[in-house]
């Protein structure tokens, strides 16, 4: 799966490579699709939802980890969550749609505080499960529409959205980022969405950065 990300996709960032050799991948998927856990596809989850593939997942990692715009890079946790140097200190992120709890796993080495929120009631205890049973003690599960993100425990240094948005970005999310915070997320048709990140800007404004397609399951939304 590394070999894949990194030399077919060219996706090279040693931290967030790093990080998925730990992350056990086979023990976030449903049973019966262990042995397809590290091949290079997505895998269905239930209730319509999957699981994004590796690369995506590595993808979105690393454009949630990385300061756009600067040549640092994490080099591991311990100097990740003490750093003072660059603009962001990466302590809280929040995830948008728990699915298995993968992602939320990988992000967990990267901040402090991971909080993912899950619509569908059985994924939310799926992911939930999933993370306690391996001991990611950081990530706190919470049930429901992240629409609208999550008051209490916000601002956020990154946010990261795994479901497709179809235009703009509910608006209170952009709220709930730090300045400086980074919010990434795949916007775009049903079929076609393209990797977005916004970077919050110190004046309040946002700016936009585009990278590849993906096809991501729809966000569910109300507004
Ligand atoms: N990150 C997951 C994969 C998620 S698939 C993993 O690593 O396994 C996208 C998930 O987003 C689905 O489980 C879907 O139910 C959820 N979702 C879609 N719209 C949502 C919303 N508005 N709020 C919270 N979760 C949502």
């Amino acid at each position: 799966m590394i070999k894949t990300i990194r030399d077919e996709y060219g996706l090279v960032s040693p931290q967030v490579l790093g990080v998925m050799l730990k992350v056990p991948r086979h023990e976030f998927v449903p049973k019966g699709f262990q042995k397809v856990a590290y091949e290079d596809k997505p895998i269905e989850i239930g209730f319509g939802q999957t699981m994004s593939q590796p690369y995506t997942v590595a993808m979105m990692t690393h454009l949630a980890t990385e300061i756009p715009n600067t040549k640092y890079q994490f080099s591991n946790r311990l100097q990740n969550t003490n750093r003072t140097s660059g603009k962001i200190k990466r302590r809280k992120v929040l995830e948008i749609g728990t699915g298995s709890g993968y992602q939320a796993a990988l992000l967990s080495y990267f901040f402090d505080e991971v909080y993912t929120i899950e619509i569908i009631p059985q994924l939310s205890e799926f992911g939930r499960n999933n993370l306690f049973r391996l001991g990611y003690k950081n990530v706190f599960v919470r049930e429901g529409s992240g629409e609208y993100g999550w008051k209490e425990k916000s601002p956020f240094d990154a946010i990261i959205i795994t479901a497709a948005l179809e235009k703009d970005l509910p608006p209170v999310l952009k709220t709930q980022l730090v300045k400086g915070g980074i919010l990434v997320a795949p916007i775009g048709p049903r079929y076609s969405q393209v990797m977005t990140r916004f970077a919050r800007l110190k004046n309040g404004k946002f700016k936009k950065e585009e990278f590849q397609k993906f096809v991501f399951v729809p966000f569910v939304r109300n507004e």
